[in-house]
């Protein structure tokens, strides 16, 4: 019986039926991106949710679990490849990326050591450069690859955990964190949910954050920062998931400098901002922080899931993310198991390479100029149209609100509903907000318009 599951295998990899008629889908679910609704019909996602009902005994042949793959789930898939989805901060798809991804996916390579993939190992050596030229890192900075920033936060804050415990004679790897040394972790009170999450994951503890106060446009008011010291974790962000503000990179890692302390910066989709000339002035001062985390499945653009973590500390990150086993072969080349939590790994870094090099440094500064552009052009339509905006727009994220809090409500669920565009709500100092995130390469200035159109017509009709 296994030879017989052996013989079939062998022969549908020969044929690759199975993997063209893949491809065939993929290619239609592409072409009709610019049409497909952004969020998929209720039926849909009701047929998706219903589609298994048990696992089958016997199983079936390669072509018809492709067939109904498609067939059952594709229809449910939220459409964030096309333009005029504007929910979370959830990044398009470059076609090269794309193409990048299929084919190194096939590749399938495993990640962590030089041995298990020289090409992956070579890869990720040449996007870790290309990246520090970008935003303009120090030289010395490092990156690891992960699954996106949730992740690459949690990197940096065990770095720095590593190295200020380290530096009060305290080994948190050996002795752990009972009868450690206390340390002091500050943030904006306006820090990412996985900012939290990665404090808690590490056992520092919510209730140790010492939260700061935040003006109304999200950004740290710096002259609220407590005194800083050597024990000191400063969480700062470049991009706030809401609104889009910077902090003062200037002020504040000058101030931790100073100190000491370590400046972690969330900058999961506008560390990007750093690469484009008319929006690097929103990250002036940053490259003076200890370590960095961003996502390239945002604002670059690439495929799920993808995220860098920048660390200046190489021998804290390594050592915080340090494992070994006697199979574990290192050399003096890149193994990749040390900038990152995990062992083995997909060779994400071939979608950031295949990206960049389309893209260059021109077409990274056009595609963040131009998600950037689109989001101004949303705030002043949407303006026009009476509206109010929460805050002041920054980069390429905004917030809008009606007249009252049930307006708003309103208002989102009928566009939700419509299918014309879709974006989330979210409550910004008390008032209930629409938010809007242009992160697609594919919104145009028609898309724009179509969505501010189809929220004045909800209004409209509600009214
Ligand atoms: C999206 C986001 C994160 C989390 O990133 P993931 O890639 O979803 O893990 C963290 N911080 C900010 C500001 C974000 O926008």
């Amino acid at each position: 019986m296994s030879d017989d599951l052996q013989q079939r295998l062998l022969e549908e990899q020969q044929d690759a039926r199975a993997l063209t008629r893949a491809f065939e889908y993929a290619k239609a679910f592409v072409e009709y991106a610019s049409t497909r609704r952004p969020y998929p019909y209720e039926t849909a996602i009701g047929k998706a949710r219903g589609a298994t009902s048990h696992l089958p005994q016997r199983g079936q042949d390669a072509d018809s679990v492709i067939d109904e793959l498609q067939e059952k789930f594709s229809n449910a898939c939220v459409n964030s490849i096309g333009g005029r989805y504007f929910g979370f901060v959830t990044g398009g798809v470059l076609p090269v990326a794309r193409a990048a991804r299929l084919l190194s996916d096939t590749w399938d390579q495993n990640a962590p050591l030089f041995r298990t993939s020289p090409a992956a190992s070579a890869v990720e050596d040449i996007c870790e450069d290309w990246l520090r030229t970008l935003f303009g890192l120090p030289p010395e900075t490092v990156a690891g690859f992960v699954s996106g920033s949730s992740l690459a936060i949690y990197c940096g804050l065990a770095a720095a955990r590593w190295r200020l415990l380290q530096r009060q004679g305290w080994d948190i790897n050996a002795k752990g964190l009972a009868g450690a040394p206390s340390l002091r972790v500050i943030a904006g009170e306006q820090a990412h949910a996985t900012v939290v999450k990665a404090v808690t994951l590490l056992g520092l503890g919510t209730d140790n954050i010492e939260w700061v106060e935040t003006g109304r446009d999200g950004r740290i008011a710096t002259d609220k920062v407590p005194p800083l010291d050597e024990r000191t974790m400063l969480l700062l962000q470049a991009g706030n998931v809401n609104g889009g503000a910077f902090d003062d990179f200037k002020i504040l890692c000058a101030k931790a400098n100073d100190a000491g302390a370590w400046v972690h910066v969330d900058g999961a989709f506008g560390l990007w901002a750093a690469a484009a000339k008319q929006y690097a002035h929103l990250t002036e001062g940053m490259n003076n922080a200890m370590s960095w985390s961003c996502d390239a499945h945002k604002t670059l653009n690439t495929p799920y899931d993808c995220g860098v973590v920048f660390c200046r500390d190489r021998e804290a990150l390594n050592t915080a993310l340090h494992a070994t086993g006697s199979y574990l072969e290192h050399g003096a080349d890149r193994d990749g198991m040390f900038f990152t939590p995990e062992l083995s790994r997909r060779a994400r870094a071939f979608d950031v390479w295949a990206a960049l090099s389309y893209l260059g440094r021109d077409g990274v500064d056009n595609l963040v100029s131009l998600l950037c552009e689109r989001a101004s052009q949303f705030a002043q339509e949407i303006t026009e149209a009476g509206f109010e905006l929460a805050a002041e727009p920054s980069f390429n994220q905004l917030m809008f609100a009606c007249k009252s809090d049930e307006e708003t409500n309103s208002v989102l669920r009928a566009v939700q509903e419509g299918g014309e565009c879709w974006a989330a709500g979210a409550e910004w100092f008390g008032r209930r907000v629409i938010r809007i995130s242009v992160c697609s390469w594919a919104t145009t200035p028609e898309d724009i318009k179509r969505s501010v159109d189809a929220f004045k017509a909800a209004r409209a009709e509600l009214g």
